[in-house]
C-alpha cells in the first residue's frame, strides 16, 4: 500500500507494515507517547520492523521533523492493552503520535522547543480532521497506567492546552492536608476511585487503595499535577481532579 501523507506537516512518509483495519469507531482519541529509545533513527527502525509489531501514525523528531508512518484511516499499533471510558480497543479509536525522547530511563530531559511546537501543530492539524474532544487527548500512561509512564511528567501539557490541544485546568498548588495512599480503605477511597472513573480512568470502584489505584493516581499526576509524582492522593491531586471534572463540557 502506498502511503500518502494525511498531514501537510509531515516532512516525509516512512511506511510501517504494522497496522490493520479499525475494528471500532469513531476515531475520537489521540494518544501521545515517547519512544523511550536512544535515537530517532532507532525508533524509526523499530516502528517499521514487522517483528516489533508496533507502530504509530506519526513520529516527531527532536528537531520538529514529522514523519508519517501509518495512514490515519488505519489502526496503528501503539497503545496495546489498556482502556479509557470503558473502551479497551484504544488503537481502533485513536491517532497515535510517538515523540522521539529518551524517556524515564534516559533521565527524562525537557522536550526540545522545536519538538513541542511540532507536536502542537500536528495535534491541531489532526484535531481539524477528526472529532476528537479535548478530554480525549491523552497520555499513553492515562490509558495503561500500570504498564506505561509515557510521555512522562516533563511533557508540557499546559502549553499544548494553551494552544487548544487537550483538556486542562491549572494544577492546585501542593499543600498540607488529608491524603490517601496505598493501603487505605473506606468510603473516601471509594469516592476518589469514582472520581477517577468518571474522568475516564479504568479503575474498579471498590474502596481499597490498591496497586491499581496507586498507578492511576501516578498517571494522573504525570499528566495533570506534575509538581510531585508519587501516587499519593494528596489534597492538590484530589482538588485538581475535581476541577478537571467540573471543567468537562456537559455531556
Ligand atoms: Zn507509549
Amino acid at each position: 500500500m502506498s502511503l500518502v501523507a494525511d498531514s501537510p506537516l509531515a516532512r516525509r512518509v516512512a511506511p510501517s507494515p504494522n497496522h490493520g483495519a479499525r475494528r471500532a469507531g469513531p476515531v475520537d482519541m489521540m494518544i501521545l507517547h515517547y519512544t523511550g529509545m536512544e535515537s530517532g533513527a532507532s525508533a524509526l527502525a523499530r516502528l517499521r520492523d514487522p517483528l516489533s509489531e508496533v507502530s504509530a501514525h506519526y513520529l516527531v523528531f527532536e528537531d520538529g521533523g514529522i514523519v508519517q508512518m501509518v495512514p490515519e484511516a488505519r489502526r496503528a499499533w501503539h497503545a496495546g492493552a489498556g482502556a479509557w471510558k470503558g473502551e479497551a480497543d484504544v488503537n481502533s479509536r485513536s491517532i497515535g503520535i510517538e515523540i522521539v525522547h529518551p524517556g524515564h530511563a534516559g533521565g527524562l530531559p525537557p522536550y526540545p522547543e522545536a519538538q513541542v511546537a511540532a507536536v502542537t501543530a500536528l495535534a491541531r492539524d489532526i484535531l481539524g480532521r477528526w472529532p476528537i474532544p479535548p478530554a480525549r487527548v491523552l497520555a499513553h500512561s492515562d490509558v495503561a497506567p500500570e504498564r506505561k509512564e509515557d510521555p512522562g511528567e516533563t511533557f508540557p501539557w499546559a502549553r499544548l492546552a494553551a494552544a487548544g490541544v487537550g483538556h486542562w485546568v491549572p494544577p492546585v498548588p501542593l499543600r498540607d492536608g488529608r491524603f490517601f495512599a496505598q493501603g487505605d480503605s473506606g468510603q473516601p477511597v471509594e469516592a476518589l476511585q469514582a472520581m477517577f472513573t468518571l474522568y475516564g480512568y479504568d479503575l474498579p470502584v471498590q474502596g481499597v487503595f490498591d496497586a491499581r489505584t496507586h498507578a492511576v493516581v501516578t498517571a494522573f499526576q504525570r499528566h495533570f499535577r506534575q509538581a510531585r509524582v508519587d501516587g499519593v492522593a494528596d489534597a492538590s491531586t484530589i482538588t485538581t481532579l475535581r476541577d478537571l471534572i467540573a471543567a468537562l463540557p456537559a455531556a
